[in-house]
């Protein structure tokens, strides 16, 4: 992570020793090169819809006089303001999941609320998409550490992704189970799959598969890279089966709370 590894060792310089300390610059290195990368994403990510915004408001000052026109563009900039809206507080959410200053891994999270949750946040998104989303959970009342809202989210995007790239009248499954000490989310679609090649990326920051047909899907490439660092936060993992043509599966691995409770550590506190 962010912390500077040192190396520490003792040379022999003639007849005397010495304590060599060096930075390992290697390290600072790639951290640099994640960082700048971030900032190139982004402004590139950003620089679209602002360029966007501000073409559409000198055409809607240009045709001030034209009602119907002053609607149509009034509507195309209300789109790319949310568009805007959603990267940044997106970027703003993973640079918070990166900083690990979200998570309050002490609160006890019910993993069915979660999914009915995320589930529910989709209800009308699917709706218009005409994709039916069968949830079939068997976790009862199984609990996790964490914080609900991030892992609200972190289930939410993997169901937003399976509608978005599902076809029309397609159906997307949520399914979660306890298998021993672990609980398991899998988010399964009929969609359009993923190629071997860029499967190994989708969890990257800002990637994306296929640039002009992901644009229409209005996503910013942030959505995966949000689960991975939420559900690895939690202490847990998330993998990807996909088949292109046929469909993906998502599952996020959980830790269950009742194998993290220590002897005693369960017990109320006195008051
Ligand atoms: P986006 O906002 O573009 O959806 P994500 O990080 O959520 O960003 O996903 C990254 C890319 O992975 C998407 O642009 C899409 O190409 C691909 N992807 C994600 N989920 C699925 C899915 N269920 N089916 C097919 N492709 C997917």
């Amino acid at each position: 992570e962010s912390t500077m590894r040192l190396h520490v060792r003792v040379a022999r310089l003639g007849t005397r020793f010495v304590l060599l300390l060096a930075e390992d610059r290697t390290e600072a290195h790639r951290l640099d090169e994640v960082r700048r990368d971030f900032v190139a994403n982004i402004s590139h990510e950003l620089k679209t819809p602002i360029a966007s915004v501000s073409l559409l408001a000198e055409a809607l000052d240009q045709a001030a006089d034209e009602p119907e026109q002053v609607r149509r563009f009034a509507g195309r900039l209300s789109v790319e303001a949310a568009r805007l809206a959603h990267i940044t507080s997106e970027v703003i959410e993973l640079s918070r999941l990166q900083a690990r200053d979200a998570l309050r891994p002490d609160r006890l999270v019910r993993v069915d609320q979660v999914i009915a949750a995320a589930v529910d946040q989709n209800r009308i998104v699917a709706g218009a998409k005409q994709v039916e989303v069968a949830v079939r959970a068997s976790t009862k009342k199984a609990e996790v550490y964490g914080d609900k809202a991030l892992l609200i989210v972190a289930v939410h995007n993997l169901i937003a992704n399976a509608i978005a790239y599902s076809n029309p009248g397609g159906r997307v499954g949520v399914g979660a189970k306890v298998d021993g000490d672990v609980v398991e989310i899998a988010v399964t679609d009929q969609g359009i799959g993923i190629e071997a090649d860029d499967l190994e990326r989708v969890f990257e920051r800002f990637y994306r598969v296929d640039q002009a047909r992901s644009r229409n899907t209005g996503g910013s490439g942030l959505g995966l890279s949000i689960v991975k660092h939420t559900v690895q936060n939690h202490g847990g993992d998330v993998r990807v089966w996909s088949q292109p043509g046929r469909g993906s599966t998502f599952m996020i691995r959980l830790p269950l709370a009742e194998a993290a409770i220590e002897p005693g550590a369960g017990e109320p506190e006195p008051m």
